[in-house]
């Protein structure tokens, strides 16, 4: 008989979703799991894309099929399609292979003409809901198959209800809904020019190719789009026996979850209506009773459904969402899928089942989204707030999620202006057309970033998510005014210095404040306890990367089991020690020479700070006790720690205009002047940074590696065990390390001889440029860890500057194609990654046991920790929250390996 497009709901053969769509695949597997489903069959979606490729022609052999099946259940039930004694009557209902809520159409009662609606009549003695089911079907068919306005349906019941006093449909009896039937035809007629078509096998012919057509809808497509669905799928179409929810109070509609999917509740969550038909609950026209609520109403019913659910969660082993119908007291499913859910859902659930024996650890790691876990830690509305909020009308405007976190403050224009406010210590929130590399000083100082345009790869959105703060971007009705200082969406205007709330994970941006909670690890027990099993699966250990003790103690309670990259710039950047470094900075290049006044600048800075340092090593090293913490040597080249040489020119300028030259200020300030023009390099990033900093300025690193071994002695002396390693950056010859680290090393044993106690600390450098990369198994043979920077490595490999890059051009990359995703956020595999597997090959061909961690950006993105722990790295280092995301995703990524 050819191709086969059509199967019974009870036949096994090719029980998937791309042969019956989502729907029919679930009213197929419930069939055969023998609950109570009307029964029916399902046409295969590949005749949905044939039907729309033809010119909207069946595929041959398709329709009789259909008609071969119809005849079986018309067997089968004992009744026909359209009879005029006892009438069966079906739905057609769309149903793809991904779940698309409502995107599609449907048509309830089909068979019905003037003939059969008498039958059913007669059958079920109820005139009245023989005229309601055949006003529901023209409406149906009427607006879906045949094109009708639905407006004209709504508008006319409304009309007549009016003339008849009564508000609810249920309120209508059958005389009226007989007039009701006879002026629907009406609008059918006038409005398509041909009559509604009363025999039903044209119905059925009309209705399929309808449900064929919503594929191509518009909306459907826009869903399509954003949800990523293939457009090539097609839909399936499912033909079923009807079931009748409007039938009396015995009788109902309703959708319900088996667990709540806001909170993970193990309770019944959902909805019904009584004496309602289809979609009456979600279409809002009467208030539907909540489903803990059916044991009171229809107590025999309760029983079965609760059976039923709990039959179907354990067939499924996940939370369902189902749709159902009773018909006089006895209960029908019509629907089953997966349910969506929440973050915290999601978690909750998951454990949970894993507790009641339903699903093992490593299923209950692999339900759950790294990205969920990010959800689930930065800081929420308060829910009674937010509900507050929205009562109040606040709600201004609505943006692109970019970056999650709520946030609340005072909104600001301008970065300059931001950072000021920052530095007063007030709650901002930068606000800006789009934000550039200009604006980063007043973005480090919000507390979050709103943009009028750009979307998910804005810089506004990588940088805040960079950074870990908020932001909404792409905010389209909101206008903002530069010049005038202020933004306006819709009526509402908000001026700078006004309060705004916004959050990140809607896009919600609110007037005013509203409150925030702040979820820690600790405070989720169920995340808690999903990642103590995460840890227990993976290979790959997640450290932190972190400056200070405040960010250290984070870490450990995001369960870092390290820190992979201290980065001492950071303490040099503080206000009151920037003075002292420009002092060594300022002094160090004549000290080299042999300078014996700058020298002693030079030494006596140098000494200042090594009484910082250690106070900031022994901090770290200290909340971190008995773990490894990688120290990263001074690494930046030295004038980002000095004025920008046009500020100075136009000060000296000034002073010179004012005829201030003969003041001692005038001339430190000229000689500043000078040295800035004498560091300033053109390709900086290239220029004298990293170890080669250590080569011309050896007191440097000598001061740093002294600061952490004192501290390392203080530490130890008091019963502690502090375990530093000290990585030195940007190596791209092992000549060049073995010239430093040999120094230090004396360095090391000289401070160790003075205290009279031996550290246990390892010396180490960061991979990060190619030659590096391809040499890594000379550096090995000196180095006792490796830490990939992939930031600087990603730049130096493909050539692309990070900073220039993300703003100028590499959106554009993505849209034209070119590259998949920013490489700078997933490491690019194919490229930068081989260098990276080359490196652990080669390093570990000379030292087998050699340390290998990731300190780049890439340490937390969960795609790129899938590779690394393909290519046998020891630990990923990330941000301190990015470390749950990263846990899990470390035990996923093995979990998929083997
Ligand atoms: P959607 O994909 O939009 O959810 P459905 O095909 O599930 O569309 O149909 C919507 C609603 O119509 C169902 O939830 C159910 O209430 C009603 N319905 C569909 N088929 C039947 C049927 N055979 N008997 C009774 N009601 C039905
Ligand atoms: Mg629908
Ligand atoms: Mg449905």
């Amino acid at each position: 008989m050819g191709e086969k497009f059509v199967y019974s709901f009870s036949e096994k053969e090719n029980l998937t979703r791309d042969k019956r769509g989502g729907k029919g695949a679930g009213l197929a597997e419930m069939t055969l799991l023998g609950l109570p489903i009307p029964p029916g069959f399902t046409i295969d979606p590949e005749a949905c894309n044939r039907f729309l490729e033809n010119g909207n022609q069946f595929p041959d052999g398709m329709w009789e099929q259909t008609l071969k099946s119809l005849r079986e259940l018309e067997d089968t039930i004992g009744k026909k399609l359209g009879d005029s004694q006892d009438p069966l009557l079906v739905s057609v209902r769309s149903g793809a292979a991904f779940s698309m809520p409502g995107m599609m159409d449907t048509v309830l009662n089909l068979g019905l003409n003037e003939a059969s609606v008498v039958g059913l009549t007669n059958q079920t003695k109820n005139e009245r809901f023989a005229q309601d089911a055949y006003r529901r079907l023209i409406q149906g068919f009427g607006s879906i198959v045949m094109g009708v306005n639905g407006d004209m349906f709504e508008e006319k019941l409304g009309e007549i209800k009016k003339g008849k006093g009564v508000s609810q449909d249920t309120d209508l009896d059958a005389g009226v809904l007989r007039e009701v039937v006879a002026a629907f035809k009406q609008i059918v007629s006038s409005e398509t020019g041909s009559d509604f078509p009363s025999d039903p096998i044209d119905q059925l012919r009309l209705a399929v190719s309808a449900v064929f057509n919503s594929w191509d809808g518009e909306r459907a497509k826009v869903y399509r789009e954003a949800k990523k669905i293939p457009h090539g799928l097609g839909t399936a179409v499912n033909i079923q026996q009807m079931v009748f929810g409007n039938m009396g109070e015995t009788s109902g509609t309703g959708v319900a979850f088996t667990r709540d999917p806001a909170t993970g509740e193990k309770k019944l969550y959902g909805d019904f209506l009584i004496n309602a038909q289809g979609e009456d609950v979600v279409a809002g026209i009467r208030t539907p009773i909540p489903i803990s609520r059916l044991s009171e109403v229809l107590p025999d019913v309760n029983g079965q459904f609760e059976d039923t659910a709990a039959a179907l969660e354990k067939h499924y082993g996940d939370v369902q969402d189902i749709e159902f119908t009773i018909e006089k007291g006895k209960l029908y499913l019509l629907q089953t899928r997966t349910a969506q859910r929440t973050a915290q859902a999601a978690t909750k659930i998951a454990v949970d089942m894993v507790s009641e024996g339903r699903i093992s650890k490593e299923e209950a790691i692999r339900r759950i989204m790294p990205e969920q876990v990010d959800q689930l830690l930065h800081p929420r509305f308060d829910p009674k707030e937010k509900i507050k909020a929205l009562a109040e009308g606040r709600l201004l405007a609505k943006g692109i999620p970019a970056s999650p976190g709520a946030v609340s403050g005072k909104v600001i224009f301008d970065a300059d202006r931001a950072k000021e406010a920052g530095e007063r210590n007030e709650k901002i929130i930068l606000a800006r057309p789009e934000t550039s590399p200009d604006d980063i000083h007043g973005m480090i100082k919000a507390k979050g970033i709103l943009t009028s345009r750009g979307g998910k790869t804005s810089h506004a959105a990588v940088v805040a998510r960079g950074m870990g703060k908020t932001a909404v971007v792409g905010a389209e009705s909101v206008v903002i005014d530069l010049e005038e200082r202020k933004m306006s969406s819709g009526k509402r205007t908000i001026r700078e210095g006004d309060w705004i709330s916004m959050d990140g994970e809607t896009g919600e941006i609110f007037v005013g404040e509203v409150d925030t909670i702040n979820p820690g690890l600790k405070d989720n027990k169920d995340l808690f306890r999903l990642l103590d099993w995460a840890d227990d699966r993976s290979r790959l250990e997640v450290w932190a990367n972190a400056d200070t003790p405040q960010d250290a103690k984070k870490a450990l309670e995001f369960g870092a089991k390290g820190i992979g990259l201290c980065r001492t710039e950071h303490m040099f950047m503080e206000q009151d020690r920037l003075p002292i470094v420009r002092q060594m900075i300022l002094s160090a290049l004549e000290a080299v020479k042999g300078d014996m006044a700058a020298r002693k600048e030079f030494e006596s800075a140098l000494s200042q700070l090594l009484k910082i340092q250690r106070e900031d090593f022994k901090g770290i090293l200290k909340e971190m006790d008995g773990l490894p913490v990688v120290i990263r040597l001074l690494d930046p080249p030295l004038h980002e720690f000095l004025p920008k040489k046009e500020d100075l020119l136009v000060e000296v300028a000034r002073m010179e205009e004012r005829g201030e030259i003969y003041s001692a200020n005038f001339d430190s300030q000229r000689k500043l002047l000078e040295r800035v023009k004498s560091l300033v390099e053109t390709n900086p990033m290239m220029g004298l940074r990293g170890v080669r900093l250590g080569l011309v300025f050896p007191g440097i690193n000598q001061m740093q590696v002294r600061a952490i071994i004192e501290a390392a002695c203080e530490l130890k002396r008091k019963g502690l065990n502090p375990r530093p390693e000290i990585m030195i950056p940007l190596v791209a010859y092992v000549k060049e390390l073995k010239v430093v680290q040999d120094e230090l090393v004396e360095t090391a044993r000289k401070v160790m001889d003075e205290q009279g106690i031996e550290i246990e600390y390892k010396f180490g450098t960061m991979i990060e440029v190619p030659r590096a990369a391809l040499t890594a198994d000379k550096i090995a043979e000196l180095a006792d860890f490796f830490s990939f920077g992939t930031n600087d490595l990603t730049q130096m490999t493909i050539g692309i500057s990070r900073d220039d890059a993300e703003t100028k051009f590499l959106v554009n990359y993505v849209e034209k194609g070119i590259l998949e995703e920013n490489p700078f956020q997933s490491i690019d595999e194919e490229g930068v990654g081989e260098l990276v597997r080359l490196g652990v090959e080669k390093g570990r061909a000379v030292k087998p046991d050699l340390e290998i961690g990731v300190c780049g950006e890439h340490g937390g993105d969960p795609k790129s920790i899938e590779f690394f722990n393909r290519v046998g790295l020891n630990y990923v280092s990330a941000s301190p929250f990015r470390v749950p995301v990263a846990r899990l995703a470390a035990a996923q990524a093995q979990l998929k390996k083997s």
